[in-house]
């Protein structure tokens, strides 16, 4: 082969004058104005509204306000590094969190980044932190309890996966502590819990983190934590974040339980970030779009259909009412988004009755489908009985000559309130409260003194486990109580009693 000097040249020359220099500069901006934990860009041109950008000193922030000649940004970190002219670099790709098994255990904050010193944390994947709810094709009725282990809750308000049952009620009522009792009734079962912690203090989370440590949950939990020192856009996407971890579960097939505490803290990061924004205010100062805020967090619960994957995110979001006001903005904006609520009760909880629940305000409005057939059963008349004893109770207070039947009536609703106490991190196996709720609601409890009633209902326990264990256990795998059982049921109580007396 000769080489033909001319020919190797003009190719040379075609290329060298086909050449272009081109600079992309639309990667990069420069900041206008910093402050407040907000920048405003200019020259970030084609940037994605959501888009997460990167900023001088290693500081992340994610790009809200697409203007006309500047682009508004929330700052996940200290903004006292940036400075008038920094440069500010697209990522071209939206905010993203880690996902997968080594998630389990583990504490992150709102990017997934390790807060409690175990090492990195091994994820199999990352996953973009807002998504598009799964639509109706895909989902499939939500007919499987999900058990807390509260006597109140499962009983009255049953839970099912793939529900969204708010939980709501005044500062110090009790909100967290029925969470927590959730999750620790989800060992051995397969639920996979997430706890995203949203504006709290930072002694209150690591006393979480200790009590599930404690109680051996943390193996199939993840938390989720923004405190109420982290910046407000950290607040903002935290619980998008645990969702998202929590939809890799799911997809893969697995149940999920997540809780958000609280979802009025979330709304006030928001509502921080939108005026400093220069979003418009509008009722009570929260931005327009504060109903889709949550609504398209909550909607993203679900249960899957089995071709999808056939996992389920149950969700307990939390809000914090004052002065029991569950009218204003944000409680009923949640309200009309989830699939029930638990109203906790100031009143209630100072007065002993804990978990201070409100029968008459708490609904679900799916549960009963997803309830186990025993409870089911025994509880149908519960929630009338409870609410007509607590108007009986205080039109009582005034009247002396009461009728027989209110008498009996009264007695037996105090009964079932006593009952209904239970203390905090004791959830109770559903056999159990199957148990419990036959003695009481089949009025066997009649004759024992109310402050008897939490004792009887220890020692009818101990004393069931002893003695007839095969009860238990048949009422657990079947989950109803058959004629048959039934039967050995009515005499192994009266048995009880007799002894008991
Ligand atoms: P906050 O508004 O501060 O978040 P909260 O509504 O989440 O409060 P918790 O922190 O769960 O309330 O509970 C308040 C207090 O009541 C705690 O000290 C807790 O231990 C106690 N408590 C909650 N539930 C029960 C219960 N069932 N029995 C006894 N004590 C309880
Ligand atoms: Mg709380």
């Amino acid at each position: 082969m000769t080489l033909r000097p001319d020919e190797v040249g003009s190719i040379i020359k075609k290329q060298i004058q086909s050449y272009t220099a081109t600079l992309d500069v639309s990667q990069a901006g420069s900041v206008i104005q910093v402050g407040d934990g907000i920048a405003r860009v200019h020259g970030l041109d084609g940037v994605m509204s959501g888009e997460f950008l990167e900023f001088e000193g290693g500081v992340s922030g994610i790009a809200l306000n697409l203007d006309e000649d500047s682009v508004g940004a929330v700052l996940m970190g200290p903004d006292s590094g940036i400075r008038e002219g920094s440069p500010v670099r697209r990522t071209e790709r939206m905010a993203q969190v880690p996902v997968g098994e080594g998630l389990l255990g583990r504490v992150v904050d709102a990017l997934g980044v390790p807060l409690d010193g175990k090492g990195p944390v091994i994820s199999t994947g990352v996953r973009n932190i807002e998504r598009v709810a799964p639509g109706v094709i895909t989902r499939q009725e939500v007919n499987v309890p999900l058990q807390t282990g509260i006597k109140a809750i499962d009983s009255m308000v049953p839970i099912g996966r793939g529900q969204r049952e708010l939980i709501i009620g005044d500062r110090q009522t009790g909100k967290t502590a029925i969470c927590l009792d959730t999750i620790l009734n989800q060992k051995d079962t397969g639920v996979r819990c997430i706890y995203v912690a949203i504006g709290q203090k930072a002694s209150t989370v690591a006393r979480i983190v200790k009590t599930l440590e404690d109680m051996d949950a943390m193996s199939y939990t993840t938390l989720v934590v923004a405190a109420a020192s982290d910046p407000a856009p950290l607040q903002y996407i935290a619980p998008y974040s645990g969702c998202a971890i929590g939809e890799e579960w799911m997809e893969n097939g697995k149940d999920v339980l997540i809780v958000y505490d609280d979802l009025s803290k979330h709304a006030v990061a928001y509502r921080a970030l939108s005026l400093l924004l220069r979003r418009p205010p509008g009722r009570e100062a929260f931005p327009g779009d504060v109903f889709y805020l949550h609504s398209r967090l909550l909607e993203r619960s679900a249960r899957l259909d089995k071709k999808y994957g056939g996992g389920s995110i149950t969700a307990l979001p939390i809000i914090e009412t004052q002065a029991g006001d569950i009218s204003a903005y944000i409680p009923t904006n949640v309200i009309s988004i989830t699939d029930g609520q638990i109203y906790l009760e100031a009143e209630l909880f100072n007065n002993g009755v804990r978990p201070a629940i409100n029968p008459g305000l708490s609904v679900s409005r799916v549960g009963g489908a997803a309830q186990v057939k025993a409870m089911k059963k025994l509880s149908g008349p519960l929630r009338v009985e409870l609410a007509q004893y607590r108007e009986l109770a205080s039109f009582a207070q005034f009247g002396s000559d009461l009728s027989k039947e209110t008498l009996e009536r009264l007695r037996h609703g105090e009964r079932i309130v006593e009952m209904l106490k239970q203390p905090q991190y004791q959830p109770m196996p559903v056999e159990k409260q199957a148990l419990v709720l036959y003695i009481l609601t089949k009025r066997y409890l009649a004759e024992v003194e109310v402050e008897d009633i939490q004792r009887t209902q220890r020692e009818f326990l101990e004393y069931m486990d002893k003695e007839h264990a095969d009860i238990v256990n048949e009422i657990r795998t079947s989950g109803e109580i058959s004629k048959e059982v039934e039967e050995r049921l009515v005499a192994a109580i009266k048995a009880f009693l007799s002894s008991w007396r």
